[in-house]
């Protein structure tokens, strides 16, 4: 029994660690990625709506995420599982697509890209609208 439970807080550390430094990984990424404003300078704002489902929770969970020139250019969203290490939704190439074709606004689904615990533990349904300069 106390040997099931050693185990169980190892695990437990093992996975706060490991989220730790995914979120210092993120940090460095975000910085990575530069401003919107040098990026992407003929964007005003970027609005990302979503109706996040994860697996197991009934009640999906509306999101929105805002980005104006003075933001990182960085449109990875978190996974909201606690497990889930290194996951998230990508909305780079689908944003980055669409400033290039001056498109204003795009709806779409996407799976968590985490590893742990399982695929498929979560999804989002987004929008997004750009407005341009
Ligand atoms: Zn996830």
């Amino acid at each position: 029994m106390e040997g099931a439970f050693l185990f169980r807080r190892k695990m437990i550390n093992n996975i706060s660690s490991r989220k730790h430094t995914a979120r210092k990984e993120r940090l460095q990424q975000k910085h990575e990625a530069g401003f919107m404003s040098v990026q992407f300078p003929e964007v005003a704002s970027i609005v990302i709506n979503m109706m996040y489902n994860q697996r197991g929770i009934a009640k999906a969970l509306q999101r929105t995420v805002n980005f104006f020139p003075s933001s990182y250019a960085f449109f990875r969203l978190d996974c909201l599982s606690k497990e889930c290490v290194e996951g998230g939704f990508d909305l780079t190439q689908v944003i980055t697509s669409m400033i290039e074709n001056r498109k204003k606004a795009a709806k779409g689904e996407l799976s968590c890209e985490g590893r742990d615990p399982a695929a498929g533990h979560s999804e989002i349904a987004y929008e997004v609208a750009i407005q341009y300069t």
